[in-house]
């Protein structure tokens, strides 16, 4: 039995709100070297910058929440007005890649070379240079981390090895899941994947049980969420009721991946052997 984490504030439990900013971009790559011919997927993605970011923005504001938005550079230079309206409302800009490259494409210096230019443009989109990073489709590539930390990022949240944050070669970690990814519930594309999505409904029940799971454990529910999937009208609904009861449980921490990862910072030393456990730069055990 691990001792339970120190949340910010006393609280049982830590919830970040975070979204992938994808639009058009991660099948922009996919296809990169066979186009498609057929825009219909281009245009279901588009609906994320174009409408749904409205919807997700405006229910952040009625719910009082600041979110992090993982965001692409090539969405950033496509939709330059809506990432600034992200951070005038006071959210964090983060980085996701150029066009949603996962690491494990590029070698080590083409990583480095789009997470420079990425984040050159969300610092001048912004005025903040951003502090972190998540992977596109929660891949890792044995070299990422370093490259990461070698571009003086202070955390990542791509990988799911604890249900705390923790360290990972020299940078924080604010973990993910991939039951509490929307793009589990509700990627439905047509063609050949029949799969309907889940409804809204369902969605909220299944993310209120990890809510309800980590107040138990005092454990971070990371939610991962996709304007272009989560921001039509039914699912913001869901999502304005699901923040409404974290808040309401008034055990639950609510912040940016950003501020978890320097409290982490700040606070972990305290705690170091039952929280950190040192690694070599690809997160191997020393
Ligand atoms: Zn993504």
């Amino acid at each position: 039995m691990s001792a339970s984490y120190p949340w910010p504030g006393g609280h049982r439990a830590g919830l970040c709100v975070t979204f992938d900013f994808d639009g058009e971009s991660p099948l922009l790559w996919r296809r990169r070297n066979d186009p498609p011919g057929d825009v219909a997927e281009l245009e279901q993605r588009r609906y994320g910058p174009r409408r749904g970011i409205h919807h997700v923005l405006g229910t952040l504001e009625r719910t009082g929440v600041r979110a992090t938005f993982f965001v692409p550079g090539h969405i950033a230079a496509t939709y330059r007005s809506a990432v600034a309206e992200i951070h005038a409302a006071g959210h964090e800009l983060a980085l996701h890649g150029w066009c949603h490259e996962p690491p494990a494409d590029l070698d080590a210096g083409g990583l480095r070379d789009t997470l420079t230019r990425a984040s050159d443009l969300l610092a001048d989109i912004s005025g903040v240079r951003p502090a972190g990073y998540r992977s596109p489709s929660f891949r890792m590539s044995p070299d990422g981390f370093e490259v990461l930390a070698g571009l003086g990022l202070a955390y990542d949240s791509s990988v799911m090895g604890d249900d705390r944050p923790y360290r990972i070669g020299g940078l924080v970690e604010i973990p993910v899941d991939w039951a509490t990814d929307d793009a589990v519930y509700y990627r439905c594309t047509g063609g050949t994947e029949t799969r309907p999505p889940y409804g809204a409904g369902d969605l909220y029940d299944a993310w209120h049980a990890e809510l309800t799971g980590a107040r138990e454990a005092g454990t971070l529910v990371n939610l991962t969420m996709h304007p272009w999937l989560s921001g039509r009208p039914a699912r913001v609904l869901g999502l304005r009721r699901l923040l409404e009861a974290a808040r309401e449980s008034g055990d639950v921490w609510i912040g940016t991946a950003g501020e978890l990862a320097a409290h982490h910072r700040a606070t972990a030393p305290g705690t170091a052997g039952v929280l950190d456990v040192p690694t070599d730069t690809l997160g191997w055990p020393l």
